[in-house]
């Protein structure tokens, strides 16, 4: 197996253009699970580590631009109160080893349906920056997931980093799996709150072929939540939201767990994320 060690973004582009089957490896978090349990080898691995461009994170224009190679663990210790939502997902992957090396851009790389980044993405908005030596990309999230392990990169694009609003507003997320720490989500959602523009923004993990939004959710809440008058969260708004975040789900019977639970569980996290989104809002108001 060839492997290419770039230590400047140009360098890696021209890398992958010249080279479009090397498969990029940051973290490596699942990349060499998947190498260790038998997958064929690629013909060559292309390093981003050693690139410092994309290594930082910068706010533009109340915009938080993370860059490719930064790591979980920073993103709960520098972004909690500019990405909430993001940080709160970071805390709940693997441990402190896999958040220390792996970073958002290898979850969208391996684009998993129960990647836990992409949830807190969908529901904030977000853009994936891609590039290549043809030029750049911004990607809505919306548009990014094609199917399961399935991304809109093309064969000569890298991920340069991911854009993120800064919060205007409380961000949750919750997730389950079958026990509390170092488990894949057998569901998750993600809940932000935007006061001044009055919307709500979703994102739904494990519970279809993509992460995915439900956009009944976000409209019934947008429209039902008491912005101005306040107060604590009515039970049947946070009951209908709960029912259509669920109704979002696709049929998905796996190991994890059956189309039936995931569509409860997706009900309760829902809930719960806007209840604790709502009284967050409650608290700074
Ligand atoms: C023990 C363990 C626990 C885990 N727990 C969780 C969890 O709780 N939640 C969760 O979501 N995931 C979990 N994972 C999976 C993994 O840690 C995440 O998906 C992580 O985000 C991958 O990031 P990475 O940098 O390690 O990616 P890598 O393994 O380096 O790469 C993953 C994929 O992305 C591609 N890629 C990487 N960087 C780029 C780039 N810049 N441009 C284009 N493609 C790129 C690679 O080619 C590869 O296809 C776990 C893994 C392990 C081993």
């Amino acid at each position: 197996m060839r492997f290419v060690a770039p230590t400047t973004w140009v360098d890696a582009l021209d890398a992958k253009a010249e080279h479009p089957d090397a498969v990029p490896i940051a973290g490596g978090t699942d990349l060499m699970v998947g190498l260790n349990f038998g997958e064929r080898p690629p013909a060559a691995l292309l390093d981003l580590t050693r690139i410092a461009e994309i290594t930082e994170w910068s706010r533009e224009d109340g915009v938080i631009h993370i860059g490719a190679g930064v790591a979980y663990s920073r993103i709960i210790s520098e972004l909690s109160r500019d990405a909430p939502g993001l940080a709160a997902a970071s805390r709940t992957v693997g441990s402190p080893q896999i958040r220390n090396r792996a970073t958002v851009a290898g979850n969208l790389g391996t684009a998993s349906p129960a990647g836990d980044a992409h949830p807190p993405l969908l529901a904030t908005g977000a853009v994936v920056h891609a590039e290549s030596v043809r030029g750049s990309r911004l990607i809505p999230i919306d548009e990014f997931f094609l199917g399961v392990k399935r991304n809109a990169l093309a064969a000569d694009e890298l991920i340069r980093g991911v854009r993120v609003p800064a919060a205007p507003g409380p961000q949750h997320f919750a997730k389950v799996g079958t026990r509390n720490a170092m488990v894949i989500a057998v569901c998750s959602v993600a809940v932000a709150l935007d006061p001044a523009a009055r919307t709500v923004g979703t994102g739904i993990g494990s519970a279809a072929p993509t992460p995915r939004r439900s956009i009944e959710a976000e409209r019934f809440a947008a429209a039902a939540l008491p912005w101005t008058s306040g107060g604590p969260l009515d039970d049947d708004i946070a009951l209908e939201f709960g029912s259509l975040v669920a109704a979002a789900a696709a049929r998905i019977d796996d190991v994890r767990g059956t189309e039936a639970y995931r569509r409860l569980a997706l009900a309760v996290l829902a809930r719960r994320a806007l209840a604790w989104a709502w009284a967050d809002l409650g608290g700074s108001r």
